[in-house]
């Protein structure tokens, strides 16, 4: 099983070891948005592209 990371700057959901900073495995809640131009929480959370991310990353 890959285990998945999430990104410390932009919360995005990652295998990869770098995004737009350093992702950590230490994250909680999953979120995937679909249409951020509609979803009430991608604006609350600053999320401009459809993707996954996680709601807590330490
Ligand atoms: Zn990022």
């Amino acid at each position: 099983m890959i285990k998945l990371r999430a990104c410390r700057v932009c919360k995005r959901v990652t295998e990869d070891l770098k995004c737009h900073g350093d992702t950590v495995l230490e994250w909680k809640g999953y979120l995937f948005i679909l249409q951020p131009q509609k979803s009430l929480l991608a604006k609350r959370t600053g999320i401009t592209t459809s993707d996954e991310y996680a709601i807590k990353v330490r």
